[in-house]
């Protein structure tokens, strides 16, 4: 996050005018060391603001930094509240990634339940719906996470790119093998292969599987309405966000321009990692622009 820079040269040029001391600079910067989200920053500031007051100027430089993406937020809310399936995040993942759980009319989908069963079980009886898809946006292991405890838990059937079947028995595709703290490295086989262009129905909702080749090579986005859940195609970041061994930039790009013709005009975006977005006709170019700047 760009201002999350900002922020830690503002805190060192306090120092500088002695607007702030050596001492607060340096609890500062390492609270903040290795966050990456506005929310995470905002609590390290909340804390430390409630524990040292001269960390109260910084706070507010914080705040007045990231306003514009506030109000954004508040934007997107009311978006969110607009007609459309309700939908519930479980941001809990290994690597901080996203499940998402869309329902209506006592009916849903979820969507990469990376998160560990004992974490999105208690949200999803909470539906109270009953659940027809588990849909992979790609098969990286921490999207798939509990996929096979909450399908037999809920009757759900499992739904993946038939290009990203073989990463559900090879830990290097499937990215655990980086991490020698995950146990679970290998998955069992997917009830409905994909290739894009199905459309999933549940709760008065067609979802339809849009095949966006780039992070991994069967990655898909799934689109209802006028919101895309995106897998890691996108972020808020613009940046382009090629994965491991699959992953292809070409192929990234492509799947940009052909998303944004398909989308043809703003959506709303849940993304693998991260808060939803709005992307606009602005965001589009700036992703456009991001992705065409990869070394051939
Ligand atoms: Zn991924």
């Amino acid at each position: 996050m760009r201002e999350l820079l900002s922020l830690k040269q503002h805190i060192l040029n306090s120092v500088g005018k002695h607007e702030l001391s050596k001492d607060a600079a340096f609890i500062l910067i390492t609270r903040l060391a290795g966050i990456e989200s506005m929310s995470e920053a905002d609590r390290v500031m909340d804390t430390l603001a409630g524990q040292l007051q001269e960390i109260g100027a910084i706070r507010n430089y914080w705040m007045e930094l990231t306003k514009e993406q506030r109000d954004e937020s508040v934007r997107l809310s009311g978006m969110l509240q607009a007609e459309g399936p309700e939908i519930t995040i479980v941001p809990d993942g290994p690597m901080g990634s996203n499940g998402y759980i869309a329902t209506s009319e006592g009916e849903g989908i979820i969507i990469d339940p990376g998160s560990s069963f004992d974490t999105i079980w208690p949200i999803v009886q909470r539906c109270n719906a009953s659940f027809k898809y588990i849909v992979i946006t790609h098969g990286h292991f921490d999207h798939m996470g509990c996929m096979e405890q909450l399908k037999e838990a809920t009757g759900a059937l499992t739904v993946l790119h038939r290009l990203d079947l073989p990463a559900l028995t090879q830990p290097v595709l499937n990215g655990s093998f980086l991490f020698s703290s995950t146990k679970k490295t290998t998955f069992q086989p997917i009830d409905v292969t994909v290739n894009g262009g199905e459309i999933l129905e549940a709760g008065g909702y067609r979802y339809e599987v849009i095949h966006t080749p780039g992070h991994t090579i069967g990655s898909i986005c799934l689109k209802v309405g006028r919101r895309l859940f995106s897998g890691d195609m996108l972020f808020a970041d613009h940046d382009e966000h090629v994965g491991p061994i699959t992953g292809n930039g070409f192929d990234l790009e492509r799947s940009y321009r052909s998303l944004c013709r398909q989308m043809d005009g703003a959506f709303l975006v849940y993304p693998g990692h991260g808060s939803p977005i709005w992307v606009d006709e602005e965001a589009q170019r700036k992703y456009l622009a991001a992705s065409s700047d990869h070394p051939a």
